[in-house]
């Protein structure tokens, strides 16, 4: 074993010398606690290591061992429901062991040793099996069958013997190949490696939201990327839930890395109380946290995004679509440039290390929807959802700029949005999506053949709008022909009946792509008939005036089926009621 002795200690940095064979990314047990830490760097018999615990007390002369392999996470059973830490310790457990301040040096199992789970085998003796083929099933919460696969490292093999369906622990030889091999339901994957698949597939199908803002303007496919960049208070955490809740996804795993120790408690506090929606279980049911606690010092962030990354894919894995949410990717890259700073690197733009876009790249990188290992050709995805906390909301800022450099989709959040109290505060006019080609077939095919030219119309008001506004405040509304006040009146609607969507509201909290796209189209057939009315010479007083405008105003609140029934009739009604308004 390589063992050798602190040099020197910056903050979570320590260099430490006689570490002759020791491998970039090793972990290493710093100190008489043992405190976790990461080879960063090596220069001869020189190991420079970031320490995931406080290093205070630690002194020069203090040893270092090496466990001579890099950070893994363990993959198993009993995933879903945890809590863990930045480097995969279980927190409740962590807390009972320790108190709520983890003692450092603290080690536990990430999944439990003793629970027995009902396995059930899908393989027999002398079947031949290839990474990745499916064992066998454990149900896993109420919800998923948890898929356990031949590791992506096993080589292939001729099954010897397999266990008859039964309770086992995840140690327990489930099944013995030809070559000796014991395969166990708990597996481990190094978290800097993405795990292996057999193709990356086309982002053609949409991960769906539910917010009709992302699900019209702004969607993404599934195994796509985005970003939420947005200052204080701007709904970065109401929106994440509401993705955690509501997508069209079987996982999520939420990756939290707060500042301040209340960030963290909330998400902490408030995830296992939220509900399935869908099931009526625990959300948590379907679920993996990874909460970087604020007592835990910068370089255990750094870590945290990459065991999120790895139990993701090995769901991906499984054939789930996985959506990752990490929140915030800010404090993160702000653990990159402690880390730099402390290695005295050449810093690049504001502090961050030059190398921050390429590590941006190699995260997002592991996002795709997949055709995974194993023989059955089952698909799998893992989307993400970074968000970025610029400091006083300007984008323009560095993490804000390389993350929108290689990622799909940037919603942006405005703060003026979230002052008028417009929720959820996007910004139509700041965010973009990149998958918009790609996913219009699906749309156009599921929803309605004119998906895409009804969603450009609308987005046409709202641009419109934006340039009117400006007219507007240089001489006054009076000033605009009604066929452009026409505009500013539909383009309100746009914004209060349509974009508006209350995310506490039992109704419209969710609301189907379908019911989004007949919420459009009544708007938009509004707009027609009125310009074709205003043609004629009737005023826009009288189109105002009609009675039946004012249901526009609860298409959002009336219940989905109901609504998709009712509203293609209400937009004829709608139009034929203008087309029948007499000129006078
Ligand atoms: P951030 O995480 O960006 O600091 P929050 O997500 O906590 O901001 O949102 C701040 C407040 O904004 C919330 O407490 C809530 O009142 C309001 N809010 C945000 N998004 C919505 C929404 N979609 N619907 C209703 N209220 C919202």
């Amino acid at each position: 074993m390589i063992v050798g002795t602190i040099s020197k200690i910056t903050g979570p940095v320590v260099v430490a010398q006689n570490m002759l064979g020791a491998k970039m990314y090793d972990v290493v047990r710093v100190g008489e606690m043992g405190l976790m830490g990461e080879v960063i760097r090596l220069e001869g018999d020189r190991a420079t290591i970031q320490v995931y615990e406080d290093t205070s007390g630690l002194t020069p002369g203090d040893t270092v061992e090496s466990t001579d392999g890099p950070l893994m996470v363990e993959l198993g059973p009993g995933l879903l429901t945890s809590i863990y830490d930045g480097v995969q310790r279980p927190l409740p457990i962590i807390a009972e062991q320790t108190g709520d301040y983890i003692e450092r040096g603290t080690v536990a199992s990430a999944l439990e040793r003793d629970k027995k789970w009902a396995f059930t085998p899908t393989v027999t003796v002398g079947q031949d099996v290839n990474p990745g083929d499916i064992l066998g099933t454990v149900p896993e919460g109420q919800t998923i069958e948890h898929r356990v696969m031949v590791p992506p490292t096993t080589k292939p093999g001729k099954i010897v013997s397999i266990v008859a369906a039964g309770d086992y622990t995840v140690d327990d030889t489930i099944a013995t190949l030809d070559d000796g091999t014991e395969l166990r339901m708990a597996q481990r994957w190094p978290v800097r490696q993405g795990r292996p698949y057999k193709r990356k597939l086309d982002p053609t199908h949409p991960f769906t939201t539910g917010m009709r803002i992302l699900d019209t303007f702004f969607p993404i496919a599934l195994g796509g990327n985005a970003i939420i960049p947005g200052g204080f208070g701007t709904g970065k955490t109401v929106t994440q839930q509401s993705l955690a809740k509501w997508a069209d996804v079987d996982i999520i795993v939420y990756v939290g890395c707060g500042e301040r120790g209340n960030e963290m408690t909330e998400v902490l506090t408030e995830f296992p109380e939220l509900e399935d929606p869908r099931s009526g279980a625990p959300l948590m049911d379907r679920t993996v946290l990874v909460a970087n606690t604020s007592n835990m010092p910068v370089a255990a962030r750094e870590a945290s995004i990459y065991v999120g990354a790895t139990l993701a894919e090995y769901y991906r894995d499984q054939g789930y679509s996985v959506a990752m949410m990490a929140d915030s990717t800010s404090r993160w890259g702000e653990a990159l440039r402690e880390v730099s700073g402390r290695l005295e690197e050449m810093p690049g733009e504001e502090g961050y290390p030059a190398y921050l876009a390429t590590r941006l790249a190699a995260f997002y990188e592991r996002s795709g929807r997949v055709q995974a290992l194993g023989g059955d050709g089952r698909v799998g995805s893992v989307t993400m959802v970074g968000a970025v906390s610029p400091a006083g909301g300007d984008m323009s800022e560095p993490m804000t700029q390389n993350s929108l450099r290689v990622t799909g989709a940037f919603w942006a959040l405005d703060t003026s949005l979230a002052h008028r109290r417009h929720f959820p505060a996007i910004s139509w006019t700041k965010s973009y999506t990149l998958y918009g080609a790609q996913i219009r077939g699906w749309y156009e095919e599921n929803v309605a053949p004119d998906w895409q030219a009804m969603r450009d119309r609308a987005m046409g008001v709202l641009q419109k709008e934006t340039e009117l506004q400006e007219i507007v405040q240089l001489v006054g509304p009076d000033a605009l022909p009604e066929s452009e006040k026409v505009i500013l009146e539909v383009a309100r609607m746009l914004r209060e009946d349509f974009l508006q969507q209350f995310a506490f509201d039992e109704v419209d909290a969710y609301c189907p792509p379908k019911k989004a796209y007949l919420m459009l189209k009544v708007i938009m057939s509004f707009h027609e008939a009125a310009t074709a009315a205003l043609n004629r010479g009737v005023s826009l007083r009288q189109i105002l005036e009609m009675p039946l405008k004012d249901r526009i105003s609860t298409m959002k609140t009336t219940p989905h089926e109901e609504a998709i029934e009712a509203l293609p009739v209400f937009a004829d009604e709608l139009a034929g009621d203008i087309a029948g308004i007499e000129v006078y």
